[in-house]
């Protein structure tokens, strides 16, 4: 396995609309050496989710999670994610990026979402998911369409350096570490 180059915000991938994989795809030496190389790189960053844009591939994919038990996050790779929100409720919560070094914000994303993907053995799933892992699946599936979270936030007043935000906001609930 490798840890890949992170593309950082400015790089015209991170504003490109990905492919979707064909399911013939992704069950090839090529995908599973990629998600595989997703996983180490997101660990190695300490982040809890990693889209593909994010390591200079045009794909439809990302993966996110830890495998600490104690997680509300477990390790997940979703292939064509499509996500619908499950009802009307939002909030707002501190997001960090990969991409984006340096800089937290709050964002206003949907509470409850409900998500349709193939996983890594090109299996259908459908899950729902609240709070913290909804977070994480709009931020990395908004990746996949060329959307960073900064276009998400309803202003930028929020918008902090890590010093300052480990310094004045930084608290146990925080929420997104870097995605
Ligand atoms: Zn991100």
């Amino acid at each position: 396995m490798s840890i890949l180059k992170v593309a950082r915000m400015g790089h015209p991938v991170l504003r490109t609309p990905t492919q979707p994989l064909e399911l013939s795809e992704i069950d090839t030496p090529a995908i599973q050496r990629l998600i595989d190389d997703m996983f180490e790189t997101m660990r190695e960053y300490r982040g809890i989710g990693l889209a593909a844009p994010q390591v200079h591939e045009s794909l439809r994919l990302f993966v996110a999670g830890v495998d600490d038990p104690d997680s509300s996050m477990p390790p997940v790779v979703l292939i064509n994610p499509v996500v619908e929100p499950v009802g009307a409720a939002t909030e707002e919560d501190w997001e960090g990026c990969l991409s984006i070094p340096d800089l937290r914000g709050r964002v206003p994303r949907a509470s409850d979402i409900r998500v349709t993907a193939f996983d890594r053995f090109g299996i259908q799933v459908s899950m729902t998911a609240s709070g913290f892992p909804a977070r994480v699946i709009q931020h990395e599936t908004d990746h996949l369409d060329g959307v960073l979270f900064l276009d998400r936030m309803a202003s930028f007043e929020s918008l902090t350096f890590l010093q300052e935000y480990a310094r004045y906001w930084d608290k146990e609930d925080a929420a997104v570490s870097g995605a």
